[in-house]
Parts: structure tokens; C-alpha cells; sequence
């Protein structure tokens, strides 16, 4: 395992990300006991960051991590989780859940706090993070009255955090004004960071806002929710006409390798196979070279009409027709590549008619939840219109 020095720690530059986990039936709860066993793999392994997140896999994530993390000494292992300003609203002095949690009782900032460490197992977080600071929770953070980030520095004082950062899919200078308002408080920074989003959602500016101020990034979707592991045959075929052994995934991390101020990759791992895969890869510093680069920016030309969904499930959550959003829109990006049907007619055979794009009412509930931004209703509708065309046209 790669490690890099944080402060006074040693990082594996390879993180557990814990809201892939194994379910029970596809989206059941933690299937405890193959979970247990990645987790226990990673540890193994060298890995020693462990990333949660207060509703991560319906809020169940927390506890079990922390559960399976407490049977190794609390000094080889260093957790992260975070605050879900994002899902929240202070109005008139009363602080509220919105979306999917609009309605559930909050008792106040310092409650859920205790909650999360009561929750883990833990007496303090070894990282602690706003959850998404971002143009639609920029208000929430900074609100004065609220004082989210000193009620944190008050935990980091008592010894509850031992580093604050908070994780983004805002735009930069979201970030860096951020950062201006908070002034020398913020220790890292978690990003969306991928050759793909490198230019698609501007992580290169983001990154460099980082690096410039020495500030060390965390990265989230480093394979955008395992499509950069499994991208289209055609551009298959230019990456292992470079690297015929190398696994797809591969390029996807060698290119995060190749970014200095990168401290750690977290990967959502579901499977064995995906953390084995990880494992080998971090165990050898491999950063692509110029000419990689290059080859890379023709991969994502030849995308750049895709629809970026990282399939983070947030939208599903508002959902009134309980639409599995994330499986529309890979149909979607599935059509719009091959221009026919083909073997999507199986998957669409064997879906009910509230099941199908038809079914949205382009409420747009789910699009305010989406941190990138997509304009799912109008896909949907899109996608709707394509899947008629197709028909008609046999
Ligand atoms: S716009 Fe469509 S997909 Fe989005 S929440 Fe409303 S019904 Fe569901
Ligand atoms: S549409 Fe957005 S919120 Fe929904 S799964 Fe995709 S990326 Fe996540």
C-alpha cells in the first residue's frame, strides 16, 4: 500500500469509501456479512481511511463501519464522516431537514453530532467534514446565527475532531470564497476528481484552487460511480491498444496518481474483486505519462455527450414515482450511444409501466437533490421520446 504523510499521520492514499457497500437484494440493507469481510480485507491491507457519512446507505453506514473498525486498535485506523448541512434549512431560528428527510425531527447541530459519534463507537471523528458546501448550502455553513463551522471548531478544541475539512460539488469559486470566509480552518478538501470531470465539471480549477493554497485534496469518484471501469467498447479499445494488460479502472487512478496534491482516492468498493483490484493498484506508483494524458483526452472527447451520472442515488430519495432514476439515465447514455434498442428491450420488458421514463411527472424534486447538476426531468423526457422513436421505428 502507498501511503503519504498528513501532518503528523501516514495516509494509505487508497480510502474505504462506505456508501457502495454489499446490499441485501439491490437496494436492501448492508449485507452484513460480505461487508464485513471487505472492510476487514481493506484494514488488512494497509488501508486506514475509512470515510462515512451521516446518511450513507440510509443512515445505516455509520454504525456498521464503526462497529467492524472497533475490533482493531483505535490508533491504526482513522475515520471520517460528516455533517448533513447539505439535506438541511434554517429558517426564523428553526432548523429543519429538507428533501427526502423534510418532516424528521432535528433536535439541533450539536445532537446529531453526538448522534454520529454515539452512532460509530468512536469518543472523536480523526477527519470531519461539511458534507457538500455548494451554491444551494453555502447559506446553511455560513450562517452566523447558526454558527455550524464554530460549533465544530468548539468539537476540534475538546478533542471530538482531530481535522476539519468538509467535501464539495460546488463550483470554485464557491470553494475558494469558502475558504476566504473561513480563513486558515479548513485542514483538507474532498472533490469529485476524474480525467472525465477534469474538464466536463472543471475539477482542474477546483484541484488547482487546492494545490495553490497547500490545501490537501480527498478525492470522491475517482471511476464516476464505476463508469470510468466499464466505459464503451470504442474507447475500450484505445486504452488497452496502449496497455493491452492493463484493467480500464487502471487508467482512471493512475491519473489521479499523477496529481501531487492528491492525499487520498476513496473508492466505493462493493465487491472483492473491485477492492482486490484497488489493492494491487495502490501498491505501486504507476502516474500516467504526457502521452497517456493525451490519450485520455481522446477517450473523453469521443464521451462528451453522455449524461455525467455517478449514480450516488441522491435523487431517488425525492422521488414521488419512486423511479430508479440512476438506471434511466445509464439507458438512457445506452441509446443515445448504439441509436437502437438492441439488448435494452430485455431490460425494458421486464419493467412495469410506472417503471419507465413515461412515469415522470417532471416534478424536478429529484433535480435540486443532484450534485451534478444533471436536469434529470429533461433527460427523462428525452429518453422517453428516444424510446418512442425507437418503437416507431421498429
Ligand atoms: S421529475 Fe420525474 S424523476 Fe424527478 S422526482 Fe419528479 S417524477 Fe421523479
Ligand atoms: S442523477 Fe444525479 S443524484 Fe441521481 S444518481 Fe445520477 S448523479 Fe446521483
Amino acid at each position: 500500500m502507498l501511503y503519504k504523510p498528513f501532518q503528523d499521520l501516514k495516509l494509505s492514499t487508497l480510502g474505504m469509501g462506505n456508501m457502495r457497500l454489499p446490499t441485501v437484494g439491490e437496494r436492501g440493507p448492508i449485507d452484513q456479512e460480505k461487508a464485513r469481510e471487505i472492510i476487514e480485507r481493506a484494514y488488512h491491507q494497509g488501508v486506514n481511511y475509512f470515510d462515512t457519512a451521516y446518511r450513507y446507505h440510509g443512515g445505516e453506514s455509520e454504525g456498521f463501519v464503526g462497529k467492524v473498525l472497533s475490533q482493531f486498535p483505535r490508533d491504526t485506523w482513522y475515520l471520517a464522516s460528516k455533517m448533513p448541512g447539505h439535506m438541511m434549512n434554517y429558517k426564523d431560528g428553526k432548523l429543519g431537514f429538507q428533501g427526502y428527510l423534510a418532516g424528521e425531527e432535528v433536535r439541533g447541530i450539536s445532537a446529531i453530532f453526538e448522534e454520529q459519534l454515539e452512532k460509530c463507537g468512536v469518543d472523536y471523528f480523526d477527519f470531519y467534514l461539511l458534507h457538500n458546501v455548494a451554491e444551494t448550502s453555502y447559506d446553511f455553513y455560513t450562517n452566523e446565527e447558526l454558527g455550524v463551522v464554530r460549533y465544530l471548531l468548539e468539537q476540534k478544541k475538546a478533542g471530538k475532531i482531530r481535522h476539519l475539512g468538509f467535501s464539495t460539488h460546488g463550483r470554485a469559486d464557491t470553494i475558494r470564497n469558502f475558504l476566504d470566509k473561513f480563513p486558515d480552518t479548513f485542514e483538507f478538501v474532498q472533490i469529485q476528481l476524474n480525467y472525465l470531470d477534469w474538464d466536463l465539471q472543471d475539477a482542474r480549477s477546483k484541484y488547482q484552487l487546492l494545490e495553490d493554497r497547500g490545501i490537501p485534496v480527498i478525492v470522491m469518484e475517482p471511476v464516476r460511480g464505476g463508469s470510468l471501469a466499464n466505459l464503451r467498447p470504442d474507447c475500450q479499445e484505445m486504452l488497452k491498444a496502449a496497455r493491452p494488460d492493463d484493467s480500464i479502472a487502471s487508467w482512471a487512478f493512475r491519473f489521479l496518481q499523477s496529481l501531487p496534491g492528491v492525499q487520498v482516492v476513496l473508492s466505493g468498493m462493493t465487491t472483492m474483486e473491485q477492492m482486490n483490484e484497488n489493492l494491487a493498484l495502490f501498491s505501486k506508483n504507476d502516474p500516467v505519462t504526457e502521452e497517456d494524458k493525451a490519450l485520455l483526452q481522446k477517450v473523453v472527447a469521443a464521451m462528451a455527450d453522455l449524461v455525467p451520472c455517478t449514480a450516488c442515488r441522491y435523487c431517488c430519495e425525492a422521488c414521488p414515482q419512486g423511479l430508479d432514476i440512476p438506471k434511466l439515465i445509464s439507458m438512457h447514455n445506452e441509446l443515445n450511444y448504439s441509436k437502437r434498442l438492441g439488448t435494452l428491450n430485455f431490460t425494458l420488458n421486464a419493467m412495469g409501466e410506472n417503471e419507465l421514463p413515461s412515469a415522470c411527472l417532471g416534478c424536478g424534486a429529484c433535480q435540486k437533490l443532484c450534485p451534478q447538476n444533471i436536469a434529470i426531468p429533461e433527460v427523462l423526457g428525452k429518453f422517453n421520446k428516444a424510446l418512442q422513436d425507437a418503437k416507431a421505428n421498429g
